[in-house]
């Protein structure tokens, strides 16, 4: 089992035929919204990868639709809490030219509580992991519990915050970022990836593929990308480090896990959205034949 502790977001796209200059009203020339969050997301790629998540995380009155999604999806909600905070949502507004502008609120995201935690891990067992990304509150608290209880952490470091990525590392089983976030860690940290006081480091590079470092055994393992014409490349690193934990979780080696994952990344390049491009089990076994 996966627990996420993870954000819930109303993602609202706007259609725009240039973005708005300070003071300036614009009428969008299409809208569309649906589910968003990189918790989320991530919770879509574990459930769509076959493995068991139940998400905890918050939302406000106004986000029950958005929890109705993930339950769709396949993730077990009943570690959401409803907060008196209003949903968190992100407001993007795209251009032609395929450039945008983001607003994000981050809201509920930021109300969760130890309780809800403790209650969400009730029948936890050491061998399950915790999912974590930095978009919600109480990371720390979740970590320390799930260490109590045996499970395996692991943290998507993004958004990047080297000092919660200090405070983090000594609970973790498993820590992913993308190649800018690895650059700035080392930097902040002054120490080598292999280094770090973690067991595993995955780090994500675009086109280029993740390496799989295991600091135990001193020990690189690149897992190359699958080539594609991407359409819309956000979300990769969500369906990749569901994935991935979702392969790990079920008992996969690093290497089978990983290549899973970049499969799904890859299918994910090629579709429109977040959320929504994240593939089945079965479109990767299919992709993968
Ligand atoms: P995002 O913030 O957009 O979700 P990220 O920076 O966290 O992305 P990336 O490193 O860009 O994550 O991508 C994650 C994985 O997705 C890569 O390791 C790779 O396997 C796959 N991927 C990303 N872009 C492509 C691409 N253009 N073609 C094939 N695979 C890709």
């Amino acid at each position: 089992m996966i627990y996420n502790l993870g954000s819930i977001n109303a993602d609202f796209f706007y259609r725009m035929p240039r973005l708005p200059g300070p003071g300036e009203t614009l009428a969008a020339t299409a809208m569309s919204s649906g589910l968003g969050g990189k918790g989320a997301n991530q919770s879509v790629a574990v459930a769509r990868a076959g493995a068991r998540v139940r998400h905890i995380g918050s939302v406000g009155s106004d986000g029950r639709w958005l929890v109705d999604q993930l339950a769709a999806a396949g993730a077990d909600v009943a570690g959401i809490r409803i907060s008196d905070l209003p949903t968190a949502h992100a407001i993007v507004m795209i251009d032609s030219a395929g450039e945008n502008q983001i607003v994000i609120y981050p809201g509920a995201n930021h109300d969760q509580c130890p309780e809800q935690i403790k209650a969400a891990f009730a029948e936890a067992s050491p061998g399950d992991w915790l999912l974590l990304q930095n978009e919600t509150s109480h990371q720390l608290e979740a970590a320390e519990m799930a260490n109590g209880i045996g499970m395996c952490v692991a943290y998507s470091a993004a958004p990047f915050d080297a000092d919660a990525v200090a405070r983090l590392l000594p609970h973790l089983s498993l820590l992913i970022m993308n190649e800018v976030e690895a650059g700035q860690l080392t930097k902040a940290l002054g120490k080598p990836v292999l280094h770090l006081p973690v067991a595993n480091v995955l780090i994500t590079k675009g086109a280029k593929g993740a390496d799989w470092h295991d600091t135990r055994l001193l020990q690189t393992v690149s897992i190359p990308a699958f080539s594609v014409d991407p359409v819309d490349t956000t979300g990769a690193g969500d369906t990749f480090a569901g994935y991935a934990v979702a392969g790990l979780s079920q008992g996969m080696s690093p290497q089978g896990a990983l290549r899973r994952a970049a499969a799904a990344a890859a299918i994910s390049v090629t579709r429109p959205g977040t959320a929504d491009a994240i593939p089945t089990l079965v479109e990767v076994e299919a992709f993968l034949a």
